[in-house]
């Protein structure tokens, strides 16, 4: 077969291991899944209500241009329904941008230490990456606006950047915006923003309605605890979505998710009430980390990345044996780390405990 090179050197997404796998393997009754980012709390009620109750037939195509939910989140938002986009989740929108812009010769711009979709995808389209490494968890976007040249198609910016929770502010991104020149497309990945509570965090929509080259995605995948439904979306200037829609599938998002969706964008009160749970579970493991002594990047996201000194791996393997699953640093680019979900304030406690075990046992080693 005459396959693209560079997809023979790709592994298919290692995604977190599954809670039967877990349970079976170590024989645990219970299993805590903190490895996905995923929602402690669930999805809104009345979006759980309209997902036990949804009537129509699973014979029919769903509505592919999504006018429902389309015109839902263009009130919500404030935007025209003409400037939003739907994916199946935000994943497929970073594959459909790719799709767009890349290809052998060109170059497209990311950070090291960044969601790995935007690789990924660049890999497969044999467009040349040029990786800017973060500072201190946080996008280097001078460096970022230095490897710019007039090959560069896309610059992939993610704030809260997963996997640190590091945000870009309000100044910082003006001012690349300003600069970056207005052929090369920005794509801002705010899969977190309904988490952020930073005061100096930018108004995404208004650098849309100044920036002919930026394009915001969001997800129903992570504060509106709606994952497996596979909903995500974007919002641009008209004139960007008119080019990109044609690459999406046709019935890219599914009927249950668009209706589910609908009611979610409907509950803003449990937006917030997830918001500021959040919050205080950041602060159960901010003081774990000082007590500690550990290192760790204050997140604006629902989950922190904390430096154990040691190899990570070796701290995931411990906790999933315990029933705790994370996410290890060393994939991710942080060999000495681990990314936990802010879970519940039982589940918070629950793993630090655990992590708490974990230096005990060290201890009693050395
Ligand atoms: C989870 C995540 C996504 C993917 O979200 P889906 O909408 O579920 O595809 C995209 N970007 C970042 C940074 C994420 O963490």
């Amino acid at each position: 077969m005459k396959w693209k090179k560079q997809l023979l050197s790709l592994k298919a997404y290692q995604p977190g291991r599954t809670i039967n796998e877990v349970k079976k393997q170590y024989g645990l009754e219970e299993i805590v899944k903190l490895a996905s980012n995923e929602n402690p709390l669930g999805c809104s009620p009345k979006a759980a209500e309209v997902i036990r109750n949804f009537s129509n037939s699973y014979a029919l195509y769903p509505d592919g241009y999504a006018a429902e939910l389309r015109e839902a989140l263009s009130v919500s938002l404030q935007v025209r329904q003409e400037q939003l986009i739907f994916g199946d989740g935000s994943d497929e929108l970073i594959q459909i941008i790719s799709r767009a812009l890349l290809h052998p010769g060109n170059n497209t711009v990311m950070a090291t230490g960044t969601f790995s979709q935007y690789k990924h995808n660049a890999i497969i389209e044999g467009s040349e990456i040029r990786e800017v490494p973060l500072i201190d968890g946080a996008h280097d976007l001078n460096s970022m606006l230095d490897a710019i040249d007039d090959n560069t198609v896309i610059v992939w910016l993610c704030s809260p950047n997963n996997p640190t929770g590091v945000y870009i502010n309000n100044q910082a991104i003006t001012d690349f915006l300003s600069k970056v020149p207005k052929d090369v497309l920005v794509v801002l990945d705010e899969a977190y923003k309904e988490y952020v509570h930073a005061e100096d965090y930018y108004d995404a929509l208004a650098l849309v309605k100044e920036h002919k080259n930026l394009i915001v995605l969001r997800t129903f995948s992570k504060i509106y605890g709606l994952a497996s439904l596979r909903v995500g979306y974007g919002i641009a200037d008209e004139t960007i979505v008119k080019v990109l829609d044609p690459a999406r599938p046709p019935f890219n998002v599914n009927a249950l998710g668009q209706a589910a969706a609908i009611a979610a964008v409907h509950d803003q009160e449990f937006v917030k009430h997830c918001r500021e749970a959040n919050i205080n579970g950041l602060q159960q493991f901010y003081r774990f980390c000082e007590e500690q002594n550990l290192s760790y990047f204050p997140s604006q996201g629902n989950f922190i990345l904390i430096d154990f000194n040691c190899d990570g791996n070796e701290v995931f393997q411990f906790l999933m044996e315990k029933g705790y699953i994370v996410r290890s640093g060393v994939p991710l680019g942080f060999p000495t780390y681990i990314r936990v979900t802010v879970g519940s304030k039982e589940q918070n406690a629950g793993v630090i405990s655990k992590m708490e075990e974990f230096f005990a046992a060290k201890a009693a080693l050395s």
